[in-house]
């Protein structure tokens, strides 16, 4: 049986997991293709006009695998903390898959959701399981394989890698020189970040400027979740709450010498956590930052020149004035 995984939205936190689980199974696994022209230009024209790009690109990449699989993998991934959501558009995202694309394969199309307790997690993978096999020991010692890939996966990240590193299979024998290079916080949603056709490799752009680039997966949960609660009120999407925790965090970092925000056209979300990052950094500190905002017209030449612009900034800062600013109250003090 051939199970299709689209390569979109949460795969790039998930994908160690959910191929072991199915291949443990006995289901041979087929990813859709990196995204590309033609899987941009085919999630666009079959997904509402409304839908933020992400979306639009996650159809594309069910576009490419349906004419190859038996099943292809599209959950329902509500929650995945307690008393948070990940965003509505992924709540509703196989009914919107189902009504825009024609002739699909069979959908394991499972709901995660674990916004009360994850009480249901058992249940959940049972009924993930059950469409290749009814033996409830195979789907257990399945699971337990695929955690503890997850739980590699996750080390990994930890260690220094992220995630396009461990895709690509890139060791980084120079962790550690990478560690003493400058560094550059990249923070936004995995399926920006991390796709290098979305992001128009950014990641690798600024490494070839010499730069170390982490982004929120490389802090640790609990120091996260720790400047996340400096908010007045507790936000309850997912991703809102790691991009506040970790821009916070970074921006008190000497070492990170700046924070840039890849931000997707039509993301609702973003548009609320990427103000409040903007005013706070602005307010308390004097990292440079800057909002570069993707959409399916986005001509890599202006990014690449947004971003050349903020590299020479960084540099000059660090040959210069440690101190400069070219906002706020630093400004007026030189
Ligand atoms: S969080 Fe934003 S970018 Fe992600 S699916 Fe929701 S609206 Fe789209």
């Amino acid at each position: 049986m051939k199970i299709g995984i689209p390569r979109g939205l949460l795969y790039y936190y998930y994908y160690p997991l959910w191929t072991t689980f199915f291949e443990v199974l006995g289901a041979e696994v087929i990813l859709s293709e990196k995204t590309n022209k033609q899987i941009v230009d085919n999630g666009v024209k079959n997904t509402v006009d409304d839908a933020c790009l992400p979306i639009k690109v996650y159809h594309g990449h069910v576009i490419d695998l349906k004419d190859k699989v038996d099943l292809v993998f599209v959950p329902k991934m509500m929650s995945v903390h307690k008393d948070e959501y990940i965003c509505p558009k992924f709540c509703g995202l196989p009914e919107m898959v189902k009504s825009s694309i024609k002739d699909l394969p069979n959908m394991i199309d499972i709901t995660i959701d674990f916004h009360k307790s994850k009480k249901n997690l058992s249940r959940t993978v049972n009924e993930m399981g059950s469409y290749i096999t009814k033996d409830r020991n195979k789907i257990d010692f399945a699971f337990e394989k695929a955690l503890k890939e997850h739980e590699n996966y996750k080390a990994k990240i930890k260690s220094g890698m992220l995630p396009i590193d461990v895709e690509e299979h890139k060791i980084l024998k120079n962790i550690n020189s990478y560690k003493e290079k400058a560094q550059i916080l990249l923070i936004g949603h995995p399926y920006n970040i991390y796709d290098a056709y979305l992001s128009m490799n950014i990641i690798e752009k600024l490494r070839k400027y010499d730069l170390d680039v982490i982004t929120q997966d490389s802090f640790d949960a609990k120091v996260i979740n720790k400047k996340a609660a400096i908010m007045d009120k507790k936000m309850f999407w997912s991703f809102g709450r790691k991009l506040l925790g970790s821009a916070f965090y970074g921006m008190e970092q000497k070492n990170i010498q700046g924070i840039i925000y890849l931000s997707s056209f039509g993301c609702g979300i973003d548009s609320v956590i990427a103000d409040i990052i903007e005013r706070r950094i602005r307010r308390n500190s004097d990292k440079p930052f800057i909002l570069l905002t993707i959409d399916e017209h986005t001509g890599e030449a202006g990014i690449n020149t947004r971003i050349e612009a903020f590299v020479d900034m960084i540099k000059w800062r660090g040959k210069n004035e440690n101190n400069f600013s070219t906002h706020g109250k630093y400004l007026s003090a030189h």
